[in-house]
């Protein structure tokens, strides 16, 4: 690491001011705001977001059909047992109309076993088209299971990623952070003050000189200028956009 060869140098009695020390401040800010950019992380966040909410849905309707699979099955079971006693009826009406010899009474009871059996036929063919609707509807909850199921496995998968990343982003911000505080100790406190009062303001707080350009604006910086930004011992900013100029040399 570039900062601690520098301590380092401090130590073997080589020159080295707070300018360099800040210039290496200005570089972990700059990683530090790269990884606060980190599209991965947000874009696995999004992800996540997408699969809980799909899982969600499946849990839904799969809950709903179950409702609905219970209530057709009461249905059912009420349907069968209407059938059955309607086929008790039809029975007593057929031992009426056998121990009958009043013509009006077996008139009745035909006309009263014709309807019933009506019923039971109409009944019977309300329960099939139940039966099958609730085959559908049983295939249908299988696999809004299956497509659940694999939803959260996906989900967990990726949560676990997410948790890896972040647990990764901050432990890289943890040491940088670290690494800025033990650098900032060394250097002079208006040093300090003076970048970060720019950094507020413009984002950044220093930038390299490359050749004779301000690598933070891209304009041409005078001669002068140069050979004062050369001076580690004090601030030299670029004229144009302000910020503190650092020649690496
Ligand atoms: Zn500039």
């Amino acid at each position: 690491m570039p900062f601690f060869i520098n301590f380092l140098n401090k130590e073997l009695g080589v020159m080295l001011v707070d300018l360099d020390l800040l210039f290496e401040v200005s570089r972990i800010d700059e990683e530090l705001k790269d990884i606060e950019k980190d599209k991965n992380i947000k874009a696995t966040a999004i992800k996540i977001r997408y699969y809980k909410e799909t899982y969600e849905n499946y849990k839904n309707e799969y809950n709903q059909i179950n409702r609905n699979i219970k209530e057709l099955e009461n249905l059912i079971k009420d349907t069968l047992k209407d059938i059955e006693s309607l086929n008790k009826e039809v029975k007593e009406a057929e031992e009426r109309l056998y121990s009958s010899n009043s013509l009006k009474t077996i008139d009745a009871c035909q006309k009263l076993l014709e309807n019933k059996k009506a019923d039971i036929n109409e009944k019977e063919e309300r329960v099939y088209n139940y039966m099958e609707k609730l085959d559908a509807m049983k295939v249908e909850k299988e696999k809004l299971l299956k497509k659940g199921n694999e939803v959260k496995e996906s989900y967990n998968l990726l949560r676990e990623e997410y948790m890896r990343l972040l647990n990764d982003v901050n432990e890289r911000i943890k040491i940088l952070n670290e690494k800025r505080e033990l650098i900032t100790e060394k250097i002079m406190p208006v040093f300090i003050e003076e970048y970060e009062r720019i950094k507020n303001i413009k984002g950044y707080g220093m930038c390299l000189l490359n050749g004779e350009i301000c690598s933070g604006c891209g304009i041409d910086i005078p001669t002068a200028i140069i050979s004062d930004a050369k001076d580690k011992r004090k601030i030299t900013k670029c004229p144009h956009c302000g910020v503190i100029l650092y020649v690496n040399e």
